[in-house]
């Protein structure tokens, strides 16, 4: 809704002329209320609407000034004031109030101002007058004359504008005056400049405020802020980043929106905000989460002996495998195998040649952190192994020989044993050796 003070006042004119007025409060977001007001005489309302009585304004605050408007205009939630007259001369006046955005504050004001001339008068035909009125203390007083051609609306605006001296509003009365029936309100608007004044409790209030947001801001822009370390180690969790925060203003608040992963290998960027009485400041810290732990490995034992020949699996020399975060790794058969997360053993041995054999176990987390382990399997050398001879003992004289000796051919073969074993077997079992053949 663009030209909604146009709009207000065509609706103005079509039901003044009517037996029923109406009182139109128009906001700003364009929205039209119409709510009617019982008929009154039209002469009755004949009063001059610069008949100002301070007992009875309405006063205007903006920033830290103030104004007064006739006692008859029409406030709305929306803080836009109306006035309007009834009888010959039809009399719209609004004052509003807008915020301002930056690069509206300098001198071109009013002069170009957007929100006046693009949103209010875009299509209508119109000239536009400008002056500079001046400055009361610090705030700046603009006004413009627009004179308006659309049939319907034919007449001239006047808008009086005011900078507030804290640069965040401006403050507008607009009146219109239609081309058919002239009304010289310009004593209206000089009583209203004339009002203008600066509200100095609001003031001082308003400067204190500014002086406690700069001593907030102070104390937040000189807290002192440490960080405990920008490294830290991976692990299976989430870390507060609160806890890495430190400040020496015990009443700044500190926030932080994410968590730092502990289990991503990464460049985190935490963002704190340090917060004081609703004013902030923001900090980035950035951490480094590094895995510098290594698999654990943990073996039975360092050395192992084996008698010789014996069948054993190195493998089982394994107590554990396994990383501080990722848990236990996968043994794997050879190194072709080998991976994250897994372990081989390294080496070989002959179980029927006797000496020293060498063992690594190597293991690799996963973020490719490797370990290695050493042990050894020692084969014992072959025990040696007593010969063995076919003897022929005598069972009557326990004595025994060599199957060659002269004695065998004159045993009674009843008595007669051959045996094959170790001489030391048949001395164990109480047979005695030749003394001819000394088997
Ligand atoms: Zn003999």
């Amino acid at each position: 809704m663009k030209k909604w003070i146009i709009g207000l006042l065509a609706v103005c004119m079509l039901t003044g002329c009517g037996s029923q007025r109406e009182k139109i409060i128009k906001s700003c977001t364009g929205k039209i209320d119409t709510t009617p007001v019982p008929t009154e005489t039209p002469e009755v309302q004949k009063e001059e609407i610069h008949d100002f009585d301070p007992l009875h304004n309405q006063v205007v605050t903006f920033g830290e000034y103030t104004i007064e408007v006739p006692a008859d205009w029409q406030k709305n939630d929306n803080g836009v004031w109306c006035g309007m007259r009834d009888g010959e001369n039809w009399i719209a006046a609004v004052t509003m109030f807008k915020e301002i955005e930056d690069g509206e504050t300098g001198e071109e004001f009013l002069k170009e101002d957007p929100f006046i001339f693009e949103n209010l008068f875009d299509d209508s035909p119109h000239t536009i007058e400008w002056e500079n009125t001046g400055t009361v203390n610090d705030i700046l007083i603009r006004r413009a004359r627009i004179t308006s051609g659309e049939e319907e609306n034919e007449g001239t605006f006047y808008i009086q504008a005011f900078l507030t001296g804290d640069s965040s509003q401006i403050a507008y009365i607009i009146l219109f005056e239609p081309a058919d029936t002239p009304y010289d309100y310009s004593e209206d608007i000089q009583d209203i400049m004339e009002s203008l004044k600066m509200d100095t409790a609001t003031a001082e209030q308003s400067r204190l405020e500014q002086q406690r947001m700069q001593d907030i801001r102070n104390r937040l822009d000189n807290a002192e802020v440490v960080f405990e370390t920008d490294q830290l180690e991976y692990a299976d969790k989430t870390l507060d980043p609160l806890k890495m925060i430190s400040c020496s203003d015990p009443d700044i608040t500190i926030t932080a929106q994410t968590k730092i992963n502990l289990r991503k290998i990464d460049k985190q960027t935490v963002i704190y905000v340090l917060e004081l009485e609703g004013e902030q400041r923001e900090i980035t810290q950035t951490y480094e989460v590094a895995d510098t732990k290594e698999p654990v490995i943990k073996l039975k034992k360092k050395n192992i002996t084996l008698d010789y020949g014996t069948d054993y699996d190195p493998a089982s020399n394994i107590e554990s495998v396994s990383d501080p975060v990722d848990g236990d790794l996968t043994f794997v058969e050879s190194e072709d195998e080998a991976k994250i997360c897994t372990y081989y053993i390294e080496g070989s041995y002959d179980p029927k040649r006797a000496g020293s054999y060498e063992f690594s176990v190597h293991a690799m987390d996963a973020n490719t952190n490797v370990s290695t382990k050493k042990f050894t399997i020692q084969v014992e050398p072959e025990p040696y192994a007593e010969p063995t001879y076919t003897y022929i003992a005598n069972k009557n004289t326990r004595k025994f020989h060599y199957p060659d000796c002269r004695s065998v051919s004159r045993m009674k073969n009843s008595n007669k044993w051959e045996v094959t074993t170790t001489r030391q077997w048949m001395i164990d079992n109480g047979y005695t050796p030749c003394g001819n053949c000394h088997p």
